[in-house]
């Protein structure tokens, strides 16, 4: 679904952000991208989302290039969601109004939005405006602002980075449970068959484990890809029981080695 090949960025200043970099990932897989700071994830993510020209190298989504403009059926989940959020708009609004781009009738609009927002377990709070929300309540509305779109990849770039451990973990098995699509909604020809493709960026390396289906471990400077892991551990994960399993173990230690290598 997503292939990279080749990747390399240098800025207008001469720093070269990441170099040859090689991935791919198939529909509906959660590829997690852990490293150090500085390793350029978001570099690599931004080059993917069209908002960055990489230097050099080649991506394709569902075999169409993306050549510095944002490919369709993309949605991206940023860390910051105090400045993703629009404070004058309801939370309702703030998950329906994107929709008009793709030319969606009001109804559909608000149906999706719905829809969305009961996914992630906010159908309660849809009259009410971000700033009257916690954080991991506001990180939930930018999700379902993205799922409401049904995207075929989701870009995530450290997207509980800013929040406290507890609701981080909450996130995490949010993340788990809607990646899938809502339960019982099938059978929309719009919506993606198998599955979004997500990418996970982020530093925590426990996290990367237990989300993902596969850890890449990028190292830098420049960013490389160090290591590409599968993750063979049974579903449905658990925050207690999977973070238990010796694999789980086993991966969590290795992941951490490879992203603290010398
Ligand atoms: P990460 O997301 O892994 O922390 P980034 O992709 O943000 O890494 O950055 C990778 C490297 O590129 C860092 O050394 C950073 O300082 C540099 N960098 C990022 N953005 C720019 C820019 N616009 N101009 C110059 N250097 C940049």
């Amino acid at each position: 679904m997503l292939h990279i090949t080749g990747l390399s960025h240098r800025y207008d200043d001469g720093h070269q952000a990441v170099d040859d970099i090689e991935l791919s990932a198939t529909r509906g897989e959660l590829v997690s991208i852990v490293g150090p700071s500085g390793c350029g994830k978001s570099t690599l993510l931004r080059c993917v989302a069209g908002l960055q020209r990489p230097s050099a190298g080649r991506i394709t989504v569902d075999g169409r290039a993306v050549e510095g403009a944002v490919p369709d059926g993309l949605a991206v989940v940023f860390q910051d969601y105090t400045r993703s959020l629009f404070p004058w708009l309801t939370v309702r609004d703030n998950v329906a109004l994107p929709l008009r781009r793709h030319g969606l009738g009001r109804a559909e609009r608000r149906a999706r939005a719905a829809e969305a927002l009961a996914q992630v377990g906010l159908d309660g709070q849809a009259g009410r405006y971000p700033w009257q929300l916690s954080g991991g309540m506001q990180q939930r509305v930018a999700l379902a602002r993205a799922l409401a779109y049904r995207p075929a990849l989701l870009l995530m770039d450290e997207p509980f980075g800013s929040v406290d451990a507890q609701t981080r973990e909450d996130l995490e098995d949010l993340l788990l449970a809607v990646r899938g699509g809502p339960e019982g909604a099938g059978g929309s020809a719009k919506r993606p068959p198998g599955g979004m493709t997500i990418l996970l960026v982020t530093h925590d390396i426990d996290e990367s484990v237990y989300v993902g289906d596969r850890v890449v471990v990028l190292t830098g400077a420049p960013g490389r890809v160090h290591s590409d892991l599968r993750v063979d551990l049974p579903a449905p994960r658990d925050r207690v029981a999977t973070r238990g399993l010796p694999e789980f173990v086993r991966l969590r230690a290795e992941v951490g080695r490879a992203v603290r290598r010398p």
